[in-house]
Formats: structure tokens, C-alpha cells, sequence
């Protein structure tokens, strides 16, 4: 009796891994935009090398991101750098 119940709570326990193991995936396939509240794939999101990001992705998608930065104003370019961590390239923005 002991043994089945233990057996039980495995087989529980191994399923439970198993989803969070696919939940992970999913949200790291997939992430929302703390701005537009839409779902995006991974790609949408800027790469960062910041630990502060999870994932080292930005948390905005580049749509918004291009939004909020008026990209021939070049502080403000400046500025979304240093908020992603990276170097300021002008070369990028030309
Ligand atoms: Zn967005």
C-alpha cells in the first residue's frame, strides 16, 4: 500500500516537471510586451547582455521600442542603448 501511494506521487510529480518543463519553453518562445501587452515570439524582442532582463531580452518589443525612440533624435537613441545594455552604435541608426 505504502509502496503503490509512493509510486503515486512520482508518477505526480514526473508529470508535473514535465508541464512546467513545456510551460518554460512556451514563455520563452513567447513573451509579452510590457508596453503593447501583446504576445510576441522571441525575435520581436531586442537581445541585451544585461542580467537585469530575463532571458537577456528586452521586456519591450522592438515595435514599441521604435515607437517611444524618435530615431533621428540621437540621444534618445543613446538613451534606449544604455537602457538595453549595449553600445551605443551610430552606424545601426543610419
Ligand atoms: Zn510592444
Amino acid at each position: 500500500m505504502v509502496s503503490l501511494l509512493l509510486v503515486k506521487n512520482v508518477n505526480v510529480a514526473a508529470a508535473l516537471k514535465e508541464e512546467d518543463r513545456v510551460k518554460l519553453t512556451e514563455e520563452i518562445k513567447k513573451r509579452r510586451c510590457v508596453r503593447c501587452k501583446e504576445e510576441k515570439p522571441e525575435h520581436e524582442f531586442c537581445k541585451t547582455p544585461s542580467n537585469f532582463f530575463p532571458g537577456h531580452r528586452s521586456i519591450i518589443c522592438t515595435s514599441c521600442l521604435e515607437k517611444m525612440v524618435k530615431q533621428d533624435v540621437l540621444g534618445e537613441v543613446d538613451r534606449l542603448c544604455r537602457y538595453l545594455d549595449i553600445p551605443f552604435d551610430i552606424n545601426k541608426w543610419t
